[in-house]
């Protein structure tokens, strides 16, 4: 029987490992591997491979439990052991790969080390450095930056700039505009500031 794609696992592991995170890397292999070399002929590799799909993506998502990891292992240990084909084994070795990094067990508790997903990030401008300049929110495509341009603020009561969380998409590109460093990444659960020229806790 003809294969539904020849891309290789190797292959599919590279692309992944552009990525930072290793929750993100595993999501990236496993969905291209079932779209391609999983050919569904033995159990343990498509129902496993499956079910750690939905978990990852669960995970991603903010929505992760405390089984999941655990549930990542028994999947990554049955397929290393009872898949019929090599590419089944790789797959396994390369789950237990990022499982092993340990972020996994953070990503539960609600952070992302790598400030790359986003579901755990936010995006904050620090008042004392915002000079109303309005850059930001010129180039904002999601409307989640508000605040008076050009307005000297305290002076006429005008307050710094903001960023919406219910808007915001973590997209980015009001970060590297901003001349004075006033927009940051922080962790959404501890407010950390993760990513930004300022290194301090915002809580
Ligand atoms: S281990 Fe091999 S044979 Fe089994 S489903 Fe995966 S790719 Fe197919
Ligand atoms: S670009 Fe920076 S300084 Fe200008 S309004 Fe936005 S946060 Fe404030
Ligand atoms: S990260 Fe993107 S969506 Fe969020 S405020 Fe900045 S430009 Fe807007």
């Amino acid at each position: 029987m003809e294969e539904k794609l020849t891309v290789k696992v190797e292959d599919i592991k590279a692309g992944a490992d552009e990525m930072v995170c290793p929750v993100q890397r595993a999501l990236y292999y496993i969905e291209e591997f079932l779209k391609g070399p999983m050919c569904g002929r033995c159990f343990p590799c498509s129902f496993g491979t499956y079910e750690a799909k939905l978990r990852l993506h669960g995970i991603i998502q903010g929505e992760g439990k405390g089984d999941d990891v655990d549930a990542l292992i028994r999947i990554s240990e049955n397929m290393s052991v009872s898949s019929f084909c090599r590419k089944g084994k790789e797959t396994a070795r390369y789950l237990k790969e990022y499982l092993d990094t340990g972020v996994f067990q953070v990503h539960i508790k609600g952070i992302c080390p790598d400030a790359e997903c986003m579901k755990y990030i936010r995006y904050k401008i620090i008042p004392d450095k915002c000079t109303n300049c309005g850059v930001c929110k010129t180039v904002c495509e999601e409307h989640a930056v508000s605040g008076q341009e050009r307005k000297v603020r305290f002076q006429t009561g005008y307050p710094p700039f903001e960023i919406r969380e219910d808007k915001c998409n973590c997209c980015g590109q009001c970060m590297p505009v901003c001349p004075t460093g006033a927009i940051v990444v922080t962790e959404k659960t501890t407010g950390r500031v993760i990513t930004g020229k300022e290194q301090e806790v915002l809580v």
